[in-house]
């Protein structure tokens, strides 16, 4: 069978076990799913890498990502702002952007569309673009916001967003990361995709990836935000943990965000220093100057700036002591 798909079986003989090593070129899912329904194949195990561009071994390896200032992997890279863009109070957002700025952040967060859980809360407001927008330009800072459709994809584009944010619900949606990976192949645009929270096994994450490098822009970083099943007390189940995993396996940068991860403002710091100290290139954390006057998560898990700048000066020394030679 394994010849229809290019490749040859070489046997070894064992005493108790044979393995059949597969010769060739054996990425085929295909083939790879009727070896496994064979009834005398306990399993398959893969040599070769089930993701071409995305692989640590792939040409893209040399590829840097550079947005706001920062070489994602040559110092800390900060992603802070609000999770949800308050319409009817811009003067929030406004202040949080300058703030963040000031606590040291390279890309400015704030929620436009936001994917909710039940349909009667907020779910954002097309009118929260010019907003953001509006803060890029007074702080300087480069911006990302989350696109669930395409609609969305072109609006931010149009709009000059510089980092579009898949989220944690849409990052298995093989469809939406295709028309994503398509509209942002001709650009400098940086894409900021987000663990499922059910996804399986770690390269499941490196190959929803690979559906939007695919198209041609290598800019894509991967960002632990917690999953399933929680953890009692925290919002989900951290995994900040994974990052050793997805450098031994990916070139691209990972960025936690702690925010989602634990869900509460009180734990945020512990976690994205744990981020730091896995070997993460940063994280991605919501902060908002007025936490309590805030909407969607910030009342219950946005820091404030003064503890967003005691982040970063803390996790600039766990970086230090990770990278002695290219400590800032
Ligand atoms: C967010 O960043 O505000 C958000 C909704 O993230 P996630 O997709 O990780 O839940
Ligand atoms: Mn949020």
């Amino acid at each position: 069978m394994v010849a229809e798909f290019g490749c040859h079986i070489q046997p070894i003989i064992g005493a108790v076990r044979t393995i059949y090593a597969i010769v060739g070129d054996e990425r085929d899912e295909l083939m790879i799913n009727r070896l496994e329904g064979l009834g005398y194949v306990e399993r398959v195990d893969r040599i070769q890498s089930p993701f071409k561009l995305m692989d640590r071994r792939s040409d893209l390896a040399t590829h840097r990502i550079k947005i706001g200032g920062a070489t994602l992997g040559e110092q800390l890279f900060v992603i802070a702002g609000q999770c949800t863009i308050d319409p009817n109070n811009p003067q929030f957002f406004i202040e949080t952007a300058e703030a963040v700025k000031e606590a040291g952040a390279n890309v400015l967060r704030g929620g436009v569309w936001k994917p909710r859980t039940n349909p009667y809360t907020f779910q954002g407001d097309v009118k929260s673009l010019d907003i953001l927008m509006e803060a890029s330009r007074r702080t300087g800072l480069p911006v990302d916001a989350e696109v669930m459709d395409e609609t969305q994809v072109q609006l931010a584009l149009d709009a000059g967003v510089h980092m579009l944010q898949i989220g944690a619900r849409n990052a298995l949606n093989y469809s939406l990361l295709r028309a994503i990976g398509r509209a942002v192949a001709e650009r400098d645009t940086v894409i900021l995709l987000k663990r499922s929270l059910h996804m399986g096994p770690i390269s499941e994450f490196i190959s929803a990836a690979e559906y939007v490098v695919a198209f041609g822009n290598p800019s894509v970083i991967l960002c632990p935000r917690g999953t399933s099943p929680t953890l009692d007390g925290y919002r989900y189940h951290p995994d900040e943990s994974v990052t050793p995993l997805l450098k031994e396996k990916t070139w691209a940068p990972v960025v936690v965000d702690p925010s989602h991860s634990v869900g509460k403002a009180a734990y945020v710091q512990a976690c994205a220093l744990a981020a730091i100290a896995y070997g993460a290139d940063g994280f991605c954390i919501e902060a908002h100057v007025a936490p309590s006057q805030g909407i969607g998560d910030d009342p219950k898990q946005a820091i404030t700036p003064e503890v967003l700048a005691d982040t970063i000066a803390q996790a600039k020394q766990i970086w230090a002591l990770r990278h002695p030679a290219r400590a800032d």
